[in-house]
């Protein structure tokens, strides 16, 4: 298999370009979410383990996140030419050696890192225009001044029904971005060291980001 792993600060649209991958080029998808909602589902020992974890309202430590990883890969078993994307592992560098530890048990190793990179000032524009509809959940990107108390709604359009989640307000925005550059960017340079990193301008049109990853997976 060959193995990609997705770094970015959050907000940067790492969540679309996985879905186009996934959608349109069948790329294995596996964030830590989903491998932890898998486990879970499961009922296996570890999976109630986890459970009773994340419903004492913890964060999955490190050391649950890699068995939960591990069994993932277990059950999908990836055949040669598969291609799997991780999105929020590694997080840190010392995930980041642990996971080199664990592909090697696959016969794999990190192939290539894809960093989507912004600015935070960039991010912040783009979170300042983006509201979310309380009827039915779709996004919308609003100018800054427009008056949103009487914006309608591009899919269900009801009117004054845009807010701004607790995730895209500013201050959330910088405390993650905050979190990011301290545990997450020193990968960048990990994955440098090691001549698999790609960086990708992050801050572009989704698809004119996609056609730019699907040239590098293309000369990889
Ligand atoms: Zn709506």
């Amino acid at each position: 298999m060959k193995v990609i792993i997705f770094l970015g600060p959050p907000g940067v649209g790492k969540g679309t370009q996985c879905s186009l991958l996934s959608a349109r080029l069948g790329v294995k998808h596996i964030s830590t979410g989903a491998i932890i909602r898998q486990e879970i589902a499961s009922e296996s020992a570890l999976g109630l383990k986890v459970k009773s974890i994340v419903e004492s309202g913890h964060l999955v430590d490190d050391k649950s996140i890699f068995e939960c990883l591990e069994s993932t890969l277990n059950v999908m078993k990836p055949k040669q030419n598969d291609i799997i994307l991780l999105d929020g592992i590694p997080r840190n560098l010392s995930q980041a050696k642990e996971f080199d530890v664990l592909i090697s048990k696959f016969s794999s190793k990190v192939d290539l890192v894809l960093s989507l990179s912004a600015d935070l000032d960039k991010l912040l524009e783009r979170f300042e225009k983006r509201w979310t509809c309380s009827s039915c959940g779709k996004i919308d990107s609003i100018p800054t001044g427009t008056d949103v108390a009487n914006y309608v709604c591009s899919s269900c359009e009801k009117m004054g029904t845009m807010f701004r989640r607790k995730d895209d307000e500013p201050e959330t925005v910088k405390r993650r971005f905050t979190v990011y550059q301290k545990e997450t960017e020193p990968l960048v340079s990990y994955y440098a060291d090691r001549n698999n990193l790609s960086i990708i301008d992050g801050l572009r049109q989704p698809e004119i980001v996609y056609a730019e990853i699907v040239s590098i997976l293309l000369r990889k």
